[in-house]
């Protein structure tokens, strides 16, 4: 709490009383603490594939690379962990851009069946890898009104993250349907599933449940971030239901028409 104090005088230098303004910092304290760890974590990002590619790269020139199996292994090695760079910052350009006051998205009368058709081919290949197979439960299309770009981002977020935090030869199911004048898509794993006092925090810019393996597939730990952002764009809700060892299940809502 910071406290101004300042007394007020007047006529005749008469003195009438004292204003205090009691300002509640609390917030702000918290918000810095936000940014602070915002930016050591972004910088222990950035750090960690830098170190590999500077590391992996003086070993091949010191004479690795003499060797054939160390000169593939290590390129690959090198050829990950720039992509993952890549993949960081362009996740944080857009964070930064969704952020930013002034985002706007283009909202027009779109088909969800187009949507997730779209999204579903990006994240097809990743399953056929895992031999995951991904179940459509949808009667009909459903008309509404959304930013599609946008709304593909939502969808293949939730499904890629279904199929990185499940095991092979499991299945992945989505369900569209109309509840409430909202259109629902409903993304449902049988995953490794997140404990209940993790799920709050599932949604914080590069909150992970289990950093290894979010790393080892590539994941940059702002897709869930990115994902709420885009769904309150819309005037949506996003929940989460999870059991470890069962599977998750995320469920997003938005109006099927944003005059409503
Ligand atoms: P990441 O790039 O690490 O996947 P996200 O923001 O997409 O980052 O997700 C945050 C964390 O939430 C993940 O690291 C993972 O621990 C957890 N998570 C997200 N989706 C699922 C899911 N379908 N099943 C289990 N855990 C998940």
């Amino acid at each position: 709490m910071e406290l101004y104090g300042a007394p007020v005088i007047g006529e005749h230098g008469r003195w009438l009383g004292v204003v205090v303004v009691m300002h509640d910092v609390t917030e702000l304290v918290r918000l810095e603490q936000i940014r602070k760890d915002f930016v050591a974590n972004v910088s222990h990002e950035l750090k960690t594939p830098i170190t590999s590619i500077k590391g992996f790269s003086e070993t091949l020139l010191d004479g690795a690379m003499e060797d054939r199996q160390a000169l593939h292994d290590f390129l690959q090695i090198i050829h990950k962990e720039s992509e993952r760079l890549q993949f960081l910052i362009q996740d944080l350009l857009e964070l930064s851009k969704i952020e930013q006051h002034g985002f706007s998205i283009e909202l027009h009368r779109t088909s969800l069946r187009e949507i997730i058709d779209r999204s579903m081919e990006m994240v097809v290949q990743k399953a056929e890898e895992k031999e995951m197979s991904l179940v459509l439960k949808m009667e009909e299309d459903i008309e509404f009104e959304a930013d599609t770009g946008r709304m593909i981002q939502i969808v293949m977020n939730l499904l890629a993250n279904a199929v990185n935090y499940s095991l092979s030869g499991t299945t992945v199911t989505l369900q569209a349907y109309i509840e409430n004048g909202h259109a629902v898509i409903k993304i449902s794993d049988e995953g490794i599933g997140i404990a209940q006092q993790e799920l709050p925090r599932i949604f914080e810019r590069f909150y992970r449940v289990d950093r290894a393996r979010s790393r080892n597939s590539g994941g940059t730990g702002l897709g869930l971030a990115i994902v709420k952002h885009l769904v309150e764009a819309h005037n949506g809700r996003i929940a989460v239901h999870s059991t470890v060892g069962k599977g998750t299940t995320f469920k997003v809502s938005i109006p099927l028409w944003q005059s409503m």
